[in-house]
């Protein structure tokens, strides 16, 4: 059998490149496909295309735009048996959760969709009118990491698009094949230049952010990334929207229904390995339900089953890469080395080929070791006691951090009076990670710049234009 080609979509056709990358599949940790490494000349030509193709696609509307993203969307459904497996493959998840990322993606596209973008009248006299518009930027680069390649890539390539703008994609090194898909899935509705989809290393990103002919980057990836894009963009004062790590604080408080916090909280932390920017990373959990609450949780760990992400049942896939692996295995070595701190369940890699570490709970860990400070970004949950609401509420912003933070109480006024003094994005309470393309995404403090989602997202991919009539010549 020939193996799958895999192609960029520059200008509305596929395309290689001499240079491939190998793609891991992390359940065993072998190259399991190649794919394009684009050059700077392919992208030097998918952003001249991407320039060309502008004025056409600005000058559909909103309305004209809405119907191309519609015909995306239905496409991505359609196309939802193929991309499914190949995104388990590529990226470790389990087979439905792969499937819910791309049914998500093609349900919240044309739901963003139905926002519409008003022109205001800011004043109106008999002598002066002030407008205030919105136009699109142009061309906006959008960069994607490896943990939800379909779900990110995708919901910042249409909001782009619906703004006006056409789009020159990349995604992650690890997980870029779904992603091509999609990119070849485009290619037959989109007019050719608007949506173009290239695969590569780093340095093509790098090589984005410089770009002159990019007038925005749209990243979503680590701090340590999004402040290296901030940096390079500032050459051209590029916009940029940048949503980044988290290390999200969760304050349950005594009154809690212990099972179900417990549940939800259990699912919120470790979905997808604990490889979800926004998931409970710090559990402060008041010392009156303290040992109840680790039972709860280490019971639910012990039920779930890991493994590879296309057997039946598995709850929790391998890790994505090597280089995630290891970062967390090495934080699992520095914690079980500390005195005094309880492993519960969990706490080592599995010994078998590939990427696997159990879910992993810990407890009596202090606040100022790598664990807590750091964000994991893998199945491992401190649980941290607290006896003062203030002091947990201290603890919780004591981060770089502030993507997102929740309360869990059954008094909700409490909650809400806990809520309002937590730094963050989005602040939930009685849940965590719940999120719709309707409601602006994005971190406070070095979790981000911007926003994306909801009128405040499509905004900051276009441009404030403001017109004052002088009623008299
Ligand atoms: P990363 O920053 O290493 O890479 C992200 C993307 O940036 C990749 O496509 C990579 O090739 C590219 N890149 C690398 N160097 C670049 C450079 N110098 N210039 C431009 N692009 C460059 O992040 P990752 O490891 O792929 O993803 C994990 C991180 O992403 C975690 O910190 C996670 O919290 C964060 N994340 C944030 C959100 C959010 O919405 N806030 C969502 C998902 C993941």
């Amino acid at each position: 059998m020939k193996p799958e080609a895999y192609t960029h979509t520059i200008n509305g056709a596929g395309e290689s490149s001499p240079g491939q990358i190998g793609v891991i599949d992390p359940s065993c940790g072998s190259v399991f496909a190649q794919c394009p490494d684009a050059s700077r000349e392919q992208l030097d030509r998918a952003v001249e295309a991407a320039r060309t193709s502008s004025g056409s696609w600005r000058r559909l509307g909103f309305d004209g735009r809405r119907a191309y993203l519609e015909k995306f969307a239905a496409a991505l459904r359609d196309n939802i048996e193929e991309l499914t497996p190949l995104l388990t493959q590529e990226q470790g998840k389990p087979l439905d959760q792969s499937r819910a990322e791309i049914l998500r993606a093609a349900e919240s596209t044309p739901r963003l969709c139905e926002l519409a973008v008003e022109d205001e009248v800011l004043k109106e006299t008999p002598a002066e009118r002030v407008e205030l518009r919105h136009r699109p930027l142009g061309v906006v680069g959008v960069i994607s990491p490896w943990n939800a390649p379909i779900g990110l890539a995708v919901l910042r390539m249409a909001q782009a698009l619906y703004a006006g703008n056409t789009v020159v994609a990349k995604p992650s090194p690890y997980t870029p094949l779904t992603t091509l898909k999609v990119g070849e899935i485009a290619r037959g509705i989109f007019p050719a230049g608007a949506v173009n989809v290239l695969a590569g290393g780093d340095d093509l990103g790098r090589w984005m952010t410089e770009h002159p002919g990019i007038d925005k980057i749209s990243f979503t990836g680590s701090v340590r990334t999004g402040k290296r894009v901030m940096a390079s963009a500032a050459a051209s004062l590029k916009r940029v929207t940048l949503e980044l790590g988290g290390n999200d604080p969760a304050i349950v408080l005594p009154d809690v229904d212990l099972k179900q916090a417990a549940q939800q909280i259990f699912w919120t932390a470790f979905r997808n390995s604990g490889q979800i920017c926004m998931a409970i990373k710090r559990l402060f959990v008041h010392e009156a339900i303290y040992e109840p609450m680790i039972e709860e949780l280490a019971a639910i760990a012990r039920r779930a089953k890991v493994g590879n992400g296309t057997e039946p049942g598995v709850d929790f896939g391998p890790l994505q890469n090597k280089m995630q692996f290891d970062i967390v295995s090495s934080l699992l070595a520095d914690t079980r080395a500390l005195p005094g701190v309880r492993i519960v369940t969990g706490g080592a890699p599995l010994d078998r080929p590939g990427y696997f570490v159990p879910p992993t709970i810990v407890a009596d860990i202090a606040d100022d070791t790598r664990l807590v400070r750091e964000e994991p970004f893998g199945p491992v949950l401190p649980v941290l006691k607290f006896s003062d609401v203030d002091d947990a509420i201290a603890r919780a912003n004591d981060t770089r951090y502030g993507l997102g933070a929740s309360v869990w109480s059954s008094d909700l006024d409490v909650a809400r009076d806990i809520a309002d003094r937590l730094e963050a994005g989005t602040t939930w309470i009685n849940c965590h990670l719940v999120s719709d393309v309707h409601t602006p995404f994005g971190g406070c403090k070095e979790s981000g710049l911007g926003r994306a989602n909801s009128l405040f997202g499509i905004k900051e991919d276009m441009e404030m234009n403001v017109l004052r009539i002088r009623k008299a010549a």
